[in-house]
């Protein structure tokens, strides 16, 4: 048979989901797995739980479809960090998770690093490497960084120590000289850096155990992954330069394809590389939480149909969940400004998303003043891009069309990364 399927799988905050596409991208299977808990001494053991969630998935995948995948990748969120034995894979520490803040390591990273650099934040992976490093010195020599997406895929392929760009940002590798700069290397950690690849670049065929267990054919190989809100970029599949991806769900969050590299510690704007281009992206505080506070979805749905999107509303709101803004501006202190309210709740309602449609604007025009590429087209995805009248509106306040991505989920941008590995593959 002609292996012409790909898999994808995303380890995501809240559960990990699958998916099987065809070199269209047409979808043939997808399925969802909550995390099992698995405890170990009362408290969760995550790379227990991911690696049962991964073989659950696995199994889930229709017998037929397995001898027919070609190729698998996997995106995990950023920053989620292992430190595991070098020569077995095992961790030698519990994870620390993508959100999890190493405050004790904070002074030592900034003493290394350049001022405003990714790591120079708690919750950075080099933030935990230099953290665990100075709380271990028995296990130094034996040990190994990888982030979820690399542990999860190395179960699958067993060569140990492989790395994407995107995952390894913030540990502090540099995607512009396609290497860790020398500040990094010249640190004594340094050795437990993993060597680092493309996303969507072949690492290795499938390992025996694995491939018999499921099915798998000889020759599918494993490709290395990214994030999982660069999967989710990946998903809508905007491939060029100018076109964007505005992600509406509790928060606003924009992703811009760009020729040149921006970033802007100041507003929160970071860039990471997809092959010769840069992801631009920046998130606002505004966004369907404030909508969430205020309107139940039904009340959502209801009052936008009685919007006339191609009237300006003369509202001019900042609406945001609590005090604090960090981009399109950075300002620690603004409040949120939700005032007149307008007897109306069809107005209030138009206000409001006439009002995000602007910060969405500003954030477009911040991306341009900084250096990056126009943009042409937006793509939407989140809980807002179901409204078809707040897409209307946003058209008009953006001067750019507007449309509603046909896929979102991260898994489809894990198999569309797993679908390039397999068009070159060099092993
Ligand atoms: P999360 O970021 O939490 O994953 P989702 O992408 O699921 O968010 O989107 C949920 C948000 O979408 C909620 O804050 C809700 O207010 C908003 N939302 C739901 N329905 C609509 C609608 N019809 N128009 C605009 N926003 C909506």
């Amino acid at each position: 048979a002609t292996r012409n399927l790909y898999l994808g799988m995303d380890f995501g905050t809240s559960g990990a989901r699958y998916a099987v596409i065809d070199k269209q991208g047409t979808l043939h299977a997808e399925g969802k797995r909550e995390y099992p808990q698995i405890l170990v001494t009362n408290q969760m053991d995550w790379a227990s739980s991911w690696r049962k969630t991964l073989l659950l998935l696995l199994e889930d995948i229709p017998n037929s479809l397995c001898p027919l995948i070609a190729s698998i990748s996997i995106d995990g969120t950023s920053a989620t960090t292992l430190i595991v034995n070098s020569k077995t894979g095992e961790p030698l520490c519990r994870p620390y998770l993508y959100n999890e803040a190493c405050l004790e390591a904070l002074e030592a990273v900034k003493s290394v690093a350049p001022e405003n650099h990714t790591v120079c934040s708690g919750s950075s992976t080099l933030c935990k490497l230099v953290s665990w490093w100075n709380s271990h010195d028995s296990d130094r020599d034996s040990a190994m960084l990888l982030h979820q997406a690399d542990w999860l895929l190395w179960l699958l392929h067993g060569k140990l120590g492989v790395s994407d760009y995107n995952n390894a940002l913030k540990v502090g590798y540099d995607p512009e000289m396609d290497s860790y700069p020398s500040w990094l290397l010249s640190q004594p950690y340094s050795e437990l850096l993993p060597s680092v690849k493309a996303p969507g670049a072949t690492i290795g065929y499938i390992k025996e155990d694995i491939r018999a267990q499921f099915g798998f054919q000889k020759d599918c190989v494993v490709c290395t992954g990214t994030t999982d809100s660069i999967a989710a970029f990946l998903a809508a599949r905007a491939t060029q330069p100018g076109k964007a991806v505005t992600s509406l769900g509790s928060t606003l969050a924009v992703k811009l394809l760009s020729t040149k590299r921006v970033e802007d510690a100041r507003f929160g704007v970071y860039c990471h590389r997809l092959d010769d281009m840069w992801l631009v992206g920046g998130a606002s505080n505004t966004g369907g939480a404030v909508l969430k506070q205020i309107f139940t979805d039904e009340q959502l749905e209801h009052l936008s149909e009685q919007i006339n999107p191609s009237e300006p509303s003369p509202l001019n709101y900042y609406p945001l969940p609590a005090i604090g803004e960090r981009f399109p501006l950075a300002d620690p202190n603004m409040q949120p400004r939700l005032q007149p309210r307008p007897n109306s709740d069809v107005e209030f309602l138009h206000g409001i998303l006439e009002s995000i449609a602007r910060i969405e604007a500003k954030a477009y025009s911040l991306l341009k003043e900084l250096g990056a590429t126009q943009v042409e087209e937006v793509f939407t995805a989140g809980g807002g891009a179901r409204n078809a009248q707040w897409i209307k509106i946003r058209e008009r306040v953006l001067g750019f069309p507007v449309r509603r991505a046909v896929q979102t989920e991260a898994a489809y941008g894990a198999a569309l990364l797993a679908l390039k590995g397999s068009e070159q593959k060099t092993i």
